[in-house]
């Protein structure tokens, strides 16, 4: 169990006991499987979130290794968060880059930018930069972490703790998927979790720096991911089950 520690300010409540809880429980089950011990991945953005999770593995040594998708398209500070996400926790942060062949393919057919044009190019660009390494970074897994919360956007307010991914046939973890922005920020607080200086102006949802904005007053967390589009089109691809989920119980 993780210990509290104390509170470091007048507004610092500490992380929700119940939440902690089931946190822990959810990260411990993706390392079972029915029949014994699964090798288990977080997906990392180097959000708020993500850095939540990276701390209660960090605190508690769970043998979950750590990736991010380096599209070569993040903002800089969002990189300097993987330097720092390191030297705090002392563990590794897997970068997974897109294969250069195919980039140069997209870049000549759609051009580098050419994602603002259309839905098709923008999802040649994901494919490219996220989910082919995704699929590579997901390789010899059992089960994989995300950081995905309900409340982050429509795609999302159906999201499971626990799902089947059947694009990967992979478990997939959503271990905040109850949290509130709130809860996230309660536990960075108390536990003094690095977090990205990008949440400080505005940007709730970490993605690369093209297609990611600051949210105004009253959006989702993913209303200023590529703006540009419909609500009900701004996934990249990473969580095919959104919404239309299959769930295993
Ligand atoms: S978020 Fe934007 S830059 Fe990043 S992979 Fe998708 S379209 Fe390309």
């Amino acid at each position: 169990m993780i210990l509290l520690d104390q509170p470091h300010s007048a507004t610092d409540q500490g992380p929700n006991r119940d939440q902690l809880a089931s946190l822990i429980a959810q990260l411990e089950a993706s390392l079972r499987t029915i029949s014994g011990l699964a090798r288990a991945a977080l997906a990392s953005s180097l959000s708020a979130e993500d850095m939540v999770l990276t701390d209660v593995i960090a605190r508690l040594g769970l043998p979950i290794e750590i990736f991010t998708l380096q599209t070569g398209r993040l903002h800089p500070d969002t990189v300097a968060m993987i330097e720092r996400t390191q030297a705090r926790y002392g563990l590794k942060v897997h970068q997974f880059e897109p294969e250069a062949n195919a980039l140069a393919q997209f870049v000549a057919t759609y051009s580098l930018n050419g994602f603002y044009e259309s839905l098709e190019a923008r999802k040649a660009c994901c494919g490219v930069r996220k989910l082919e390494p995704l699929g590579r970074a997901l390789s010899g897994y059992d089960a994989w972490i995300t950081g995905q919360r309900r409340e982050q956007a429509l795609t999302r307010d159906q999201l499971d703790e626990r799902e089947h991914d059947a694009a990967h046939n992979l478990v997939k973890h959503n271990p905040l998927a109850s949290w509130q922005w709130g809860d996230v920020l309660a536990y960075a607080e108390h536990f003094q979790v690095p977090l990205n200086p990008l949440h400080a102006r505005g940007y709730l949802s970490i993605g690369c720096d093209p297609c990611t904005r600051a949210i105004r007053p009253g959006e989702h967390a993913r209303d200023g991911r590529w703006w540009w589009e419909n609500a009900d089109t701004k996934e990249c691809g990473l969580h095919q089950n959104n919404p239309n989920k299959e769930t295993i119980a």
